[in-house]
């Protein structure tokens, strides 16, 4: 089997004042092996909370899986279901063969911890190795990801590194077990635009050494352009266009996605925000009926304010749900 892991109708809820809120509603995708899949959608669409859900990091809120499945091929052999496998089981996994990283490394790494620590701790704990093999290989790897005096750097603390480094240590740490799946969530949001060009070069460099598979979770597009070879793109908790990097920039189809396309700032006026679509993104609480996009749509017509367009296929394995396209979808439900 050719895809390494494969979301299939996943929900996942909240609880707030004892009533449940759906945030995620039925989110389909799949990433193939080798392949960097872009997850892009404004903030409040749900992006961080499918990354969340896959490493069923929910610790200290009240989300949790209500229904789907996540399909991740651990071996050969093997597939098994994230969302149902032992806490235990979930725990090997993290770090191991699915491995993250984070917009803020501040908020990942421990402050009052050495990084040769924080970066020997998994490798003992995955590869089994002893102290001083564990301290050569965090060195090599704090090499590998640009580190200048590597042998020292691993005596410091996070904070007496710059924000562009401290990053290059989490990466360090997300690829230390060889990991087969890497999720990205806004890895250089945080970074100036130099040291972001920099860090996203050695990402794409260690993806394709390793011909990892990656989910590269972000608002920017340009990013995406820049480093993956399909893009799904997500609204109100849902994917609502997928397709090849390529044909999206081309033709996109939903009218979303050619809002935010639309809305990519021009070069050498990056600190931009997205601001061209009117509107804001719909909380759970509040989601309208039909199309969720529907009061945010230039080309909305009555129907999409009644029901909501199923997800169809399209010619080149591309994926869209919207009522505009209806006549020329085949009827291939997902
Ligand atoms: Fe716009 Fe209707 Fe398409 Fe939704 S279904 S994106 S409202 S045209
Ligand atoms: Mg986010």
């Amino acid at each position: 089997k050719n895809t390494i892991l494969q979301v299939e109708r996943l929900q996942t809820e909240f609880t707030n004042d004892k009533k449940k809120v759906k945030v995620l509603h039925g989110v389909n995708f799949h990433i193939k092996k080798g392949e960097v899949l872009g997850l892009v959608g404004e903030s409040g669409c749900g992006k961080s909370l499918t990354s969340l859900s896959i490493m069923r990091l929910f610790k200290g809120t009240t989300a949790r899986i209500s229904d789907g499945e996540i399909l991740f091929q651990k071996n050969k052999e093997e597939e098994i279901d994230l969302t149902n496998i032992p806490e235990e089981e979930m725990r090997m996994l993290r770090g191991k063969q699915i491995a993250m990283i984070f917009q803020e490394p501040m908020t990942s790494l421990n402050p009052v911890m050495k990084i040769g620590e924080q970066l020997t701790e998994p490798i003992c704990l995955h590869l089994g190795y002893g102290k001083k093999k564990a301290r050569t290989h965090a060195i090599n790897m704090l090499e590998n990801v640009g580190i200048p005096r590597a042998d020292e750097v691993i005596n410091e603390y996070p904070h007496q590194l710059s924000g562009g480094m401290r990053q290059r240590v989490m990466i360090a740490m997300a690829m230390s077990c060889n990991p087969q799946l890497l999720i990205a969530d806004e890895p250089t949001t945080a970074l100036d635009v130099t040291i972001q060009a920099q860090i996203l070069d050695l990402m794409r460099q260690l993806q394709q050494d390793q011909n990892m598979s990656m989910l590269l979770i972000t608002h920017d597009l340009g990013v995406v352009a820049e480093m993956c070879d399909r893009v799904v793109v997500m609204y109100a908790g849902k994917v609502i266009e997928e397709a090849s990097v390529l044909d999206l920039f081309e033709s996109p189809k939903h009218p979303y996605t050619k809002g935010l396309i639309a809305s990519v700032p021009k070069i050498g006026n990056l600190k931009e925000k997205l601001s061209s679509i009117k509107g804001r993104v719909p909380t759970p609480e509040n989601m309208p009926e039909g199309c969720k996009f529907a009061p945010r749509c230039e080309e909305a017509m009555p129907i999409c304010f009644q029901k909501e367009p199923a997800t169809k296929a399209f010619k080149g394995n591309r994926h869209c749900s919207c009522w505009l396209y209806d006549d020329e979808m085949r009827d291939v439900s997902v």
